[in-house]
């Protein structure tokens, strides 16, 4: 039962993943010696902190597994502390104890702060997250210097720039070791695009590039692989506007309770596995993030990265583009720039 849990976990999350040697998986998966790893999920109690928890307590790379949550986080710890899997589970739930919750951390997941209501953009999540995100940064620039960060907390356009100037403010900034998760971006770009070419999803890539957020979401369609049916313009439009909007047709199904959790809590668990393996050791990961970046004149730009030992081991540059798609990156450059700053003048401001 459990061997066969930790199998079929691990096989899906090595299907949502882009692009790795098989080899490499099924050594990393199969070794009950793979390295000792802390993971942190701070807003572990949380709509996607808690999916999020117990798909990371399925991941047999994770040694510990450390629940933070202002409230709620002993009965969401005790709970998923039952599995008989090998992680170590503690649950902690106040500000004192957030030093501990992080301190060894390899990973720290943060999906802490509000989400979205139907009728509201991500940017209007920035006076609040924008806080929470700088307090709890500022505790891991203190706690866990060298921990990898996942930013999930919206707008994430916005909060890993505020991110970048904690850490640099605290003297430990690592632009190797900070990532805004836009996996679910790549999750949705696939699942439509399988449906709409006739390939399988689960088997399909698409990079996503660009942030975050609405129009600076640019899925490159015109790199899928395999390829199925040819698709029209039209066709292309439709699926770049309907990935585009995925945040908003979930918010919206869900009328008033709640964003897009589960598959969230999905992405970021093979975001934060492909963290885990390129730590390791393993070759040939790839995901696309976003992160500190030279790929355009951005500051921050999603692209594909390799990852490894020390985190991003490099960004890679998007390849060649569709008109359509070029289009959409020249479109979206001034609000990706406009997120930047604003984040950046915050982590000044406050
Ligand atoms: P939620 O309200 O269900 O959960 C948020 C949790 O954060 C709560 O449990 C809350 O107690 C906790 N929290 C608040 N302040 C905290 C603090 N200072 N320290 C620790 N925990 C704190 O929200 P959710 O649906 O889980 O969404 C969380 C965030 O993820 C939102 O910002 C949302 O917009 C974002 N999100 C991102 C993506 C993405 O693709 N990156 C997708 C969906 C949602």
């Amino acid at each position: 039962m459990r061997a066969s849990l930790i199998r079929s976990a691990a096989e899906s999350l090595r299907k949502g993943g882009s692009s790795s040697s098989g080899n490499a998986i099924r050594r990393s998966y199969s070794s009950d010696s793979s390295p000792d790893r802390k993971v942190a999920i701070l807003g572990a109690a949380g709509g996607i902190g808690q999916p999020l928890s117990l798909l990371m307590k399925l991941n047999p790379l994770v040694s510990r597994l450390s629940l933070y949550d202002i409230a709620g986080t002993p009965g969401v710890a005790a709970d998923v502390s039952h599995i008989n899997t090998r992680a170590e589970v503690s649950g902690y739930a106040s500000d004192e104890q957030l030093g501990q919750a992080l301190e060894g951390s390899d990973v720290v997941i943060i999906p802490a702060g509000v989400p979205r209501k139907p009728g509201m953009t991500r940017d209007d999540l920035f006076n609040i997250n924008a806080g929470i995100v700088k307090s709890l940064c500022t505790a891991i620039s203190k706690y866990c210097p060298n921990a990898i960060v996942n930013m999930i907390s919206n707008p994430v356009n916005s909060t890993v720039p505020i991110a970048a100037e904690v850490f640099k403010k605290a003297g430990t900034y690592d632009e190797k070791k900070l990532f805004g998760v836009t996996t679910l971006d790549v999750l949705r770009a696939k699942t439509f695009y399988a449906a709409k070419a006739g390939v399988p999803a689960a088997d399909v890539n698409v990079p996503v590039i660009g942030g975050h957020a609405g129009i600076t979401i640019l899925p490159l369609f015109s790199q899928a692989a395999p390829t199925g049916n040819s698709l029209s313009n039209e066709d292309l439009k439709a699926l770049t506007k309907r990935t585009q909007d995925g945040g908003t047709e979930v918010l919206e199904a869900k009328a008033g309770k709640g964003s897009a959790t589960l598959s969230m809590a999905y992405a970021g668990a093979i975001f934060a596995d492909a963290c885990l393996k390129g730590l390791n050791g393993v070759p040939d990961i790839v995901e696309c993030s976003y992160v500190q970046s030279t790929v355009t004149d951005l500051p921050f730009f999603a692209s594909k990265v390799r990852l490894g030992k020390n985190g991003v081991e490099e960004v890679l540059g998007f390849g060649p583009l569709s008109d359509l798609e070029k289009e959409g990156l020249e479109n979206l450059k001034a609000e990706l720039k406009a997120s930047i700053e604003k984040g950046i003048q915050f982590a000044h401001a406050n």
